[in-house]
């Protein structure tokens, strides 16, 4: 199959102060890179990536890469609208990027009203620890993340860990949103787009599986 061809495309948004590392995990997830001095985000930068959510079903994520700094919110704030995922990242080194998670949230809850933004919380450069760095814990962290009703995830752009479970994590909270009707693809909102019906016709007539036959549908009625 052509690797570019997708069924579904979700937009996801990167949220959080500025130097928690926002571009460095992208970089890390989209082309396996990491960089010690990596430029800053100016306004928005865009990543594609391609996931298979499942056998069959490949979702185009595209990337909505934030500056963090409060010159470039009111940029920032015009993308929140079609988005259908958010990474809320916050850097356990830093403790007021921690105590901005809340507003970054709220925030984002009440402009995109009516649709709704899936979350996940990352507690960011967790290779820290062994530099005894951190002045978050991860009990309170896990306790935020209980409050916002969000899923937590700890992770390092630097050394890779749970990155790419952190977008996964995500990408599939969006996919099972939209399986289970949860998530609507809606005219006027891109926050998650189908593909023309062709890929999804010849991939019906190869697979003959009936679930895969009903998701289809769904996108494409
Ligand atoms: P952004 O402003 O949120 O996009 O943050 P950047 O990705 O530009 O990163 C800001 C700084 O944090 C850079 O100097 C990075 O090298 C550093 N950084 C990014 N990710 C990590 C990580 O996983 N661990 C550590 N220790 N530093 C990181
Ligand atoms: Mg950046």
């Amino acid at each position: 199959m052509d690797p570019t061809l997708w069924q579904y495309q979700f937009r996801v948004i990167m949220l959080g102060d500025s130097t928690v590392g926002k571009s460095s995990l992208l970089k890390r997830y989209t082309e396996d890179r990491y960089l010690d001095s990596i430029n800053e985000t100016v306004g928005v930068d865009f990543y594609v990536h391609f996931l298979q959510v499942e056998p069959g079903v490949r979702v185009k994520l595209q990337f909505w890469d934030t500056a963090g700094q409060e010159r470039f919110r009111s940029v920032t704030r015009s993308y929140y609208r079609n988005s259908a995922g958010a990474l809320l990242v916050f850097d356990l080194t830093n403790r007021t990027s921690f105590d901005h998670i809340k507003e970054w949230h709220t925030e984002v809850c009440e402009r995109v009203q009516p649709y709704k933004v899936l979350f996940v919380l990352v507690g960011h450069k967790c290779d820290m620890d062994v530099h005894k760095e951190r002045v978050v814990s991860r009990e309170e962290a896990e306790k935020l993340a209980l409050l916002l009703g969000v899923p937590y995830l700890e992770a390092s752009a630097k050394t890779g860990q749970n990155v790419k479970a952190a977008f996964e994590l995500l990408a599939r909270g969006v996919y099972l949103g939209l399986m289970s009707g949860e998530v609507e693809v809606q005219e006027g909102w891109d926050g998650v787009k189908c593909a023309a019906p062709l890929p999804l016709q010849a991939h019906k007539t190869n697979t003959g599986q009936p679930g895969l036959e009903r998701k289809s549908r769904k996108c494409c009625a």
